[in-house]
């Protein structure tokens, strides 16, 4: 594995990157029931701060996954969120950075069905390219994969396994030429990305399939809608989507920690509005860009990793 940082936080201390080993027998079945979250750093020139991204939301989900997997909590939401920073600094990041942290049954060879198996937490960091503000769009087609079912692998919760379902859409996608698939729930109704939310626009409202479609709860999704109630007074709606409403929709657009806000110009060879951004769009993209760089009033949702170099600018 290509070496990304100095230092991986793994159950409880920074370790050397080198240092960070595990025995080749527990690949496989130690990821069976192993639980992720994706989070962002921004790096802001300026300030010469990077913000960490809503780690508070993260690592509660964080936990629940956790739960939901029997996997043990050893360390609080709080506790994570500081080791995160601990770590980003260790690391001296000064750019755009993932932080991923997962939680896995460390002393298994089988079906990990609980406490005993020993859960084990890692972090890392690894920089990442933001598309924000890049004017690019992408092209969408409805996967022939069904979205997993609540009551087959739940897709509320990251849990590594539930990204099976993910990866067949997206190489089916990528290989029929588009960038993204879209897959539809087992209701047939539209449920997200293979990594991501979507919102559609029709008629200026932004609507966003319900909690209980197939997808997961997304901190991106969560604060969009908050930003277009709160902040940009654009209706936003929670409601199921049919699969046409994608093919009649003013703006499509692809949101999460990884996707950012994307905006999507065509879905199964149907041109989405112009094919060119569409104004709600840019006016989320904006308002996001500003959240995730320190630009505008939402301390709530950043950590200063570097809050003295901050303070003397
Ligand atoms: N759905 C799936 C399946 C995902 O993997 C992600 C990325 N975490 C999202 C949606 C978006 O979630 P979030 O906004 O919390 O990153």
């Amino acid at each position: 594995m290509q070496q990304t940082s100095r230092y991986v936080w793994w159950n409880g201390e920074l370790v050397a990157w080198q240092e960070a080993k595990v025995h080749l027998t527990i690949l496989g079945w130690s990821t069976l029931g192993a639980v992720f979250e994706g989070i962002k750093a921004y790096w802001n020139e300026e300030h010469e701060e990077l913000y960490g991204l809503q780690f508070a939301e993260h690592y509660r989900r964080f936990l629940y996954s956790m739960r939901f997997q029997r996997l043990e909590p050893r360390w609080s939401a709080e506790d994570l969120a500081a080791a995160s920073a601990e770590l980003l600094r260790a690391n001296q990041v000064r750019e755009d950075s993932y932080v991923r942290p997962m939680a896995y049954f460390g002393d298994t060879t089988w079906f990990s069905t609980g406490a005993e198996s020993g859960t084990h937490c890692f972090i890392w960091t690894t920089p990442f390219r933001s598309v924000l503000g890049s004017g690019a769009a992408v092209r969408a087609c409805v996967s022939t994969w069904t979205r997993l079912g609540d009551n087959m692998m739940s897709p509320r919760i990251k849990c590594v396994s539930n990204y099976q379902n993910s990866r067949m859409a997206l190489i089916e996608a990528l290989r029929h030429g588009y960038d993204f698939p879209i897959l539809l729930n087992d209701r047939g109704k539209v449920a997200e990305g293979p990594a991501s939310c979507l919102f559609i626009v029709r008629d200026g409202v932004a609507i966003t399939p319900g909690i209980t479609s197939g997808i997961l709860e997304s901190v991106t999704r969560r604060t969009i809608l908050k930003m277009c109630r709160e902040e940009l007074a654009i209706p936003a709606d929670e409601r199921d989507v049919d699969r046409s409403e994608l093919y009649v929709a003013d703006e499509i657009l692809f949101c999460g920690t990884g996707a950012e806000v994307q905006a999507v110009s065509e879905v199964d060879g149907y041109k989405v509005g112009t094919g060119a951004i569409g104004p709600v769009t840019a006016r989320i993209e904006r308002a996001f860009h500003d959240m995730v760089r320190g630009r505008s009033p939402h301390n709530h949702y950043r950590t200063a990793i570097y809050p003295k170099v901050h303070a003397a600018t």
